[in-house]
């Protein structure tokens, strides 16, 4: 049943039990008061005309004759009153003899036989509507104690109804209410398995369905959310975990979210004793966790002995954000152990052929200089200019595999230094010296600016030699003719610095952090092929090694200018 039917019913029967209750009181009432009326009607008024009957044959006494009629006239208008007023069984037989004994009495007033007949006749009515009188009234009473037990027992079914009515119909609406508002709370703070159970069939039935299956939609749009980023969570720690690469996720204040067991082995640690701590908490007790945050080998070669065997790795560091906000930060080390392998057998070979080329080479160079000697014979001029080119040809290759051999020492980390005190004058010297007829060739000036008083610098005076000179031969070979290349040496707190400025064509900024690595040339520079892009390569390894710097400053179009800084003795 609808809501809207129960109060309107509810209303209806409250009107129904007023309208009873008001016809009941009002039927009793109306009732009483017909009693009492016919009472007064039928009875009291008998009574009442019989006592004015008896007044008028009191009067007939007096001699005068005028007022013996009037009391006549009078007695005949009661007594027709009373015939209009028969009401009990023998009353109109009674007024009938009245009747009768009147009209004698007209003929014969003072006949007291007669007088006294009336008398008894009217004392004969009025005492029939007394006794009719006694009885109607017991009657009424009657009635009126029978309305009093109708009435009030209505009352009291009435009452009753009424009562079970005010406690229950308020409950009756406002329980759904309740229960839904409870329900709408427990919704709210995402517990959705709360379901509304009322009695179908009225609008709160229909809102319970509603509330319910909205509910159910919710449980089952959380359940599916929750189960799909548990499951992206699962697998992108599955992704990280089957990773060969090492990783470490921190957060934005450094703690350690997630180390994946590759890592786990690396830094000999446990999930426990390192997951939600502090980086640097653990960087305390943790070798390899303090290397990693201070960003040392970040691309650089990091060994790491773990696992029974030694395996290199590089660094790598990115920053995770979101909308600008930082929101942590993944260290990932790249396992290179098989490239450093190849690089390592790459090296071996490269020195073992270049020593193997050595000899063969330097035979052919003597064989040239032999074919070159007159008394050998006489060659023509074209032969000449071939020998020439073969001499040349043989310096070059000998010149690559001295270099190759160099770069295979350097790179398998068996640089031969002999550190000694060295005047850097006497390393810039020598350089010159080395250089000299190559820049007299293209008509370059090398001018020197010495700082007076320089210490003495602690190195290996043929490697520090053997990059100056790399730097005068490329600064001669990528300067036009006719230019000058400045070699300044100056002392700046605890080294000394030997720079080579040239005139050239400078070298572009994508191109300038690149010449240092093996094999690179800046591309359409060399025309004459001349270079093996190994000289910088080796020059980097050869400073590095005696804890040195090297850099370039160089402008498109400004020159360049290659300097290297080592430390004073
Ligand atoms: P290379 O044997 O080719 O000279 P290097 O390692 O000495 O090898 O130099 C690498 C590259 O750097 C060169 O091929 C050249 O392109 C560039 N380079 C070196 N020195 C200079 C310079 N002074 N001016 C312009 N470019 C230079």
């Amino acid at each position: 049943m609808k809501t809207k039917t129960k109060l309107t019913l509810g209303i209806w029967f409250l009107f129904i039990v007023i309208l009873v209750m008001g016809l009941t009181g009002t039927h009793y009432i109306y009732k009483m008061g017909e009693d009492a009326k016919s009472i007064l009607k039928d009875n009291y008024e008998s009574i009442e005309y019989a006592k004015a009957m008896m007044e008028q044959l009191d009067e007939l006494h007096t001699a005068d004759a005028a007022k013996t009629q009037t009391a006549l006239a009078l007695f005949e208008k009661y007594l027709v009153l009373e015939k209009k007023n028969i009401t009990e069984i023998g009353e109109k037989e009674l007024a009938e003899e009245l009747s009768l004994s009147a009209e004698q009495l007209k003929k014969n007033p003072a006949s007291t036989e007669l007088m006294l007949s009336i008398r008894e006749k009217l004392f004969k009515l009025s005492e029939m509507n007394m006794q009719a009188l006694v009885r109607k009234n017991n009657v009424a009473q009657k009635n009126a104690q029978q309305a009093v037990i109708y009435i009030s027992l209505l009352l009291a079914v009435c009452v009753m109804i009424c009562f079970s009515f005010i406690v229950n119909f308020p409950g009756y609406i406002a329980n759904p209410i309740r229960q839904l508002t409870e329900g709408i709370k427990q919704i709210a703070n995402k517990r959705y398995d709360q379901r509304l159970h009322f009695q179908a069939g009225d609008e709160f039935g229909e809102l319970a369905e509603a509330f319910n299956s909205m509910a159910k939609q919710l449980d089952t749009y959380e359940n599916s959310n929750l189960a799909k980023i548990l499951f992206e969570k699962k697998r992108i720690e599955t992704i990280i975990n089957n990773m060969q690469d090492p990783i470490v996720v921190l957060d934005e204040a450094n703690s350690i979210l997630f180390v994946n067991p590759q890592a786990l082995a690396v830094l000999g640690t446990k999930d426990e004793e390192v997951i939600g701590k502090h980086a640097s908490d653990v960087a305390l007790s943790n070798d390899l966790m303090r290397t990693l945050l201070s960003g040392q080998f970040i691309s650089k070669e990091l060994k790491i002995y773990a696992n029974g065997k030694e395996s290199y790795f590089v660094q790598e560091v990115f920053d995770v954000s979101n909308e600008n906000k930082k929101l942590g930060k993944v260290i990932v080390l790249k396992n290179i152990t098989k490239f450093h392998e190849l690089d390592e057998a790459k090296t071996n070979f490269i020195a073992t052929i270049s020593h193997e080329l050595k000899t063969p080479i330097s035979s052919i160079k003597m064989s040239v200089k032999l074919l070159e000697d007159d008394r050998i014979g006489l060659v023509n001029q074209e032969q000449k200019q071939l020998i020439s080119n073969i001499a040349d040809d043989t310096q070059r290759l000998l010149k690559i595999t001295a270099e190759l051999l160099d770069l295979a020492q350097a790179e398998t980390g068996n640089i031969q230094l002999s550190f000694r005190k060295t005047a850097p004058k006497a390393i810039v010297d020598y350089s010159i010296d080395a250089v000299k007829v190559m820049a007299e060739q293209k008509h370059i000036k090398l001018e020197v600016n010495y700082q007076p008083n320089l210490p003495e610098i602690n190195s290996d005076m043929e490697k520090t030699a053997w990059v100056l000179v790399n730097f005068l031969s490329n600064a001669i070979r990528y300067s036009p003719e006719n230019e000058t290349v400045t070699i300044t040496i100056s002392s700046e707190k605890h080294n000394v610095v030997f720079s080579v400025k040239d005139q050239g064509k400078g070298i572009e900024e994508k191109y300038r952090t690149k010449i240092f690595e093996r094999y690179f040339k800046v591309p359409g520079l060399d025309k004459n092929q001349s270079g093996t892009g190994l000289g910088l390569a080796i020059s980097k390894d050869f400073i590095e090694a005696q804890n040195g710097t090297i850099w370039v400053n160089s402008e498109l179009g400004e020159g360049s200018m290659f300097a290297f800084k080592l430390p004073i003795a």
